[in-house]
């Protein structure tokens, strides 16, 4: 059953929507890529200031972050939207089409940032009643390891803040589902190149060379083995080798080999134990065949690893807004998320709120040159987003 606040607060939100879709197509009209956001910042600060909120901006580069102070104190809760865009061109026939050409708002960030001010300006009109503070974490460059939410970090966004919120629009599901997850939701996603060197020379006289290419072929198959052999096989991990790029003719035996691929990981453990046992195993098996490998591994996001009681709020919650028969255990997925980086900190959890129609037709994939969602989703994210402020903060029962 709706609480009080919920039933004054939800219709709140909506009779504010036409208001946010402006906003949304207004973002979604001048998407700004990762690091080089300054339009968007502007926009979502001006906004708070308006509410008459605490505003810093440029936290750990170009972020926002609003606090609304509550009538008495209690906890802090904060809630965190993205705003970055990608290097993409929209190909959409709407009238907010992207007027950049080649960037657009291809994963629904625009959503997350209009539907965010939405809570923001419910939450500040009931302030008074408020036991507690809500900082609202406005993150820049999602899209781009290494990410704002490291620096944003860095630079106090979390400075007393006792539980934090986070979603998604998820273009997969239908609009009117909500799924939540605890525990490992999104992987950790490392990348690595490994150059392999040899000693180049004729085709026709192998034994005067170093083949790098041969060796490539048994250090490919080895690598296999990390997973295969080496990581339980109930904790789950990837090792793709996805380019090999080495020589260009036919009678040439090259000087090196290079070869990139990804790691994907749940587990820090095995995260670490890949990253050890592919150090491992270029080394012996490069020094088996006389050659020489040296390996770049670059940490990417860790896993998101939702936290279980926050996870059950969300889930509860999301019962009450979309329904039960709507709310839906979301799967782990490989994919990397920063979000990730808070949940080290801080407890808290990322759910997925669904965006797929087919009436408007948003029924393309993230990343895709025609990606759209339902904008209603706004509404379900910024309804269960208000509704675990109110429940953190206890908000008084007013009348
Ligand atoms: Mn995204």
């Amino acid at each position: 059953m709706m609480s009080h606040m919920e039933q004054t607060l939800f219709p709140r939100l909506e009779a504010l929507y036409p208001e946010l879709v402006r906003v949304r197509r207004d973002l979604h009209m001048h998407p700004e890529l990762s690091f080089e956001e300054v339009r968007t910042p502007q926009l979502i600060a001006d906004w708070h200031e308006r509410l008459g909120l605490e505003v810093r901006t440029g936290v750990g580069g170009r972020g926002v972050v609003a606090t609304l102070r509550g009538g008495k104190p209690g906890r802090t809760v904060a809630l965190r939207a993205d705003f970055d865009a990608l290097p993409l061109h929209d190909e959409k026939d709407v009238p907010y089409r992207s007027t950049v050409d080649g960037v657009m708002h291809a994963c629904g960030h625009d959503i997350h940032t209009a539907g965010l001010l939405g809570v923001a300006t419910v939450l500040s009109e009931v302030r008074d009643q408020l036991s507690g503070n809500v900082v609202f974490i406005h993150q820049f460059a999602e899209e781009v390891v290494p990410g704002g939410a490291r620096s944003m970090i860095e630079d106090g966004c979390l400075e007393g803040v006792d539980v934090i919120y986070g979603a998604h629009v998820h273009s997969p599901k239908e609009y009117g589902t909500v799924g939540t997850i605890a525990g490992p939701a999104m992987a950790a996603s490392d990348t690595f190149t490994v150059t392999i060197r040899g000693k180049g020379g004729h085709g026709a006289s192998p034994h005067q060379t170093v083949d790098p290419v041969v060796v490539s072929g048994h250090l490919i198959l080895a690598l296999q083995s990390i997973v295969s052999r080496e990581t339980d096989p109930l904790r789950s991990a990837v090792v793709t080798v996805g380019s090999i790029h080495g020589g260009n003719a036919a009678n040439v035996i090259p000087e090196y080999v290079e070869l990139k691929g990804t790691v994907r990981s749940f587990d820090p453990a095995v995260q670490e134990a890949a990253e050890a046992s592919l150090e491992r195993i270029i080394d012996q098996v490069c020094a088996a065949f006389r050659a020489e490998g040296t390996l770049d591994y670059v940490r990417g996001y860790p896993a998101t690893i939702n936290s279980h009681a926050e996870t059950e709020r969300i889930t509860a919650i999301a019962e009450r807004v979309v329904g039960a028969a709507n709310t839906y255990e979301q799967a782990p997925a490989m994919g990397g998320e920063d979000f990730a980086y808070y949940l080290q900190k801080v407890p808290g959890t990322f759910f997925f709120t669904g965006g797929r129609n087919a009436e408007v037709d948003a029924v393309y994939e993230h990343h895709h040159p025609r990606f759209d969602v339902d904008e209603r989703s706004m509404l379900v994210t910024g309804k269960i987003f208000i509704a675990a402020v109110l429940e953190e903060l206890a908000a008084a029962q007013a009348d």
